[in-house]
């Protein structure tokens, strides 16, 4: 007997819809991967399978576009893989990630990819990856055309700091900002100027300050202002357009609203650490503080005051995370007599929507559209995914979060989804979370249960900013 194909119909009815625009009540059709009705009526269709969201909110999955799984590191790989990583992220609510390619100075970037895509075979939700550039032969210039063109990969990462690893040279960034801009793509920056930080770090360990404190003195948010007005200043003499990456200090922030002003087109990104977390937190004992060494490191309170409100003005457009955790045992505790050592980073894949929900919305900072917006849309829209993600709209991919705005729950290691033995909002009493996840029409995480069997995430081919 022949077997009659199946619509496939998931109807979501009676939740608080939040798009990027609009908020009202109603209903969502899925059909497939797809979202295909989105109505402040009730939709009446027959559908398959019928999901009752009264009391929740029905929000676009988030974009993360700011990641590092499984990142290779003189102290190990940062201990978070593409499944672990992915897994952690549904539970927070995220359905897309962006991760980095990285290839070496001399390496062919299209071996580069192969690897990096093999191992993000892993993740179960869709992701992306921009490819950072740390180096600049004959090769790059085509290979930056062929990505875009070919690899659908559209934005270009570079490192204004780490000069003896990962960063590039003022004229390599010169030729890279011409190259990426000519080829309609988008230069992202870490930026932090390298010489005043190589200076600060070896007259610090000289003087015998080798604690995680003086990573933060060493890395002062006047380092970041320097490289940001190099930045935003190549960016217009070259035209290309930038992203500046984890926006951290109010310096930083004065000169990004200026440029904006005058028509440089910059976008912005901060990381809820960078919202939440105080530089206090250094001033105690390695195994306390060594979890807060990332960089650029974490600011004071006039800092953060300047973060939300630009959030507000829209001077940051987006908050990801930089997920990148190390273990406290085994990985952070190599730098415990030298700062230096210490692997940098931490996670928060999985905690994000979460924290600036209760921090934003919750705490009047910002509104749910917002909320939305900068978790998800504006991530989406400037790294080119808004064709699927982002959004709740026909036509788009049927990435739909059930949020709980009364759940709570305390953020901790002990319970997190995260891969680390430790959390840098550990003790955070947070209210709101996912409750239901849908992955491309597939429901993948319901009251802390995850349905894995059969998802998979793909990679995104991602199309050039619009200009
Ligand atoms: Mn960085
Ligand atoms: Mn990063």
């Amino acid at each position: 007997m022949k077997e009659t194909l199946k619509s496939n119909k998931t109807l979501i009815t009676n939740g608080f819809i939040i798009t990027s625009e609009d908020k009202f009540y109603g209903d969502i059709l899925i059909e497939g991967e797809k979202i295909i009705q989105v109505s402040d009526k009730k939709i009446t269709d027959s559908a398959d399978e019928i999901v009752d969201a009264k009391g929740l909110y029905v929000i676009p999955g988030a974009v993360d576009p700011h990641v590092h799984m499984e990142l290779d590191t003189p102290a190990g790989a940062s201990c978070d893989d593409f499944f672990s990583g992915s897994k952690a992220a549904i539970a927070g609510g995220t359905t897309t990630i962006i991760d980095f390619i990285t290839p070496g100075r001399d390496e062919n970037w299209n071996e580069a990819i192969a690897k990096r895509k093999s191992q993000a075979a892993k993740s179960l939700i869709d992701y992306s990856l921009h490819a950072s550039i740390v180096g600049w032969n004959e090769h790059t210039p085509g290979e930056v055309s062929d990505f875009i063109a070919n690899e659908g990969i559209t934005s270009f990462k570079i490192y204004l700091a780490y000069q003896k690893t990962v960063g590039i040279s003022d004229s390599q960034l010169a030729l890279a900002m011409e190259a990426v801009g000519s080829a309609g793509g988008l230069v992202m920056l870490h930026a932090e100027d390298d010489a005043i930080i190589s200076h600060l770090k070896s007259k610090f360990i000289a003087e015998g300050k080798a604690s995680p404190l003086w990573h933060a003195r060493s890395r002062p948010a006047e380092a970041e202002a320097i490289a940001v007005l190099k930045a935003i200043s190549y960016a217009k003499i070259l035209q290309c357009p930038i992203y500046v990456v984890h926006v951290s200090g109010a310096p930083a922030i004065q000169l990004i609203a200026e440029a904006q002003e005058s028509g440089i087109k910059v976008f912005a990104e901060t990381c809820p650490q960078y919202l939440l977390l105080d530089e206090s937190l250094y001033d105690q004992p390695f195994e306390k503080s060594a979890k807060y060494v990332i960089s650029p490191p974490l600011r004071g309170s006039f800092d953060r005051w300047k973060l939300w409100k630009a959030l507000k003005d829209k001077t940051i457009s987006v908050v990801a995370t930089d997920h990148c955790p190390f273990n406290l045992h085994g990985q952070k505790s190599v730098g415990g007599e030298d700062f230096t050592l210490i692997p940098n980073g931490a996670g928060g894949v999985e905690h994000r929507p979460g924290l600036l929900f209760n921090f934003g919305v919750l705490n009047d900072r910002i509104t749910l559209n917002e909320w939305v917006n900068l978790i998800s849309t504006h991530p989406a829209r400037i790294f080119g995914l808004s064709h699927k993600k982002g959004d709740l709209k026909p036509g788009l991919d049927a990435d739909i979060v059930l949020w709980n705005p009364e759940q709570k729950k305390v953020i901790s290691a002990a319970n997190h989804h995260q891969r680390c033995d430790s959390n840098i909002y550990e003790g955070f009493a947070i209210q709101g979370g996912a409750q239901t996840v849908f992955s491309k029409g597939k429901k993948v995480f319901d009251s802390d249960q995850f349905f894995n069997d059969g998802v998979k995430g793909n990679f995104l081919k991602r199309t050039p900013l619009v200009r």
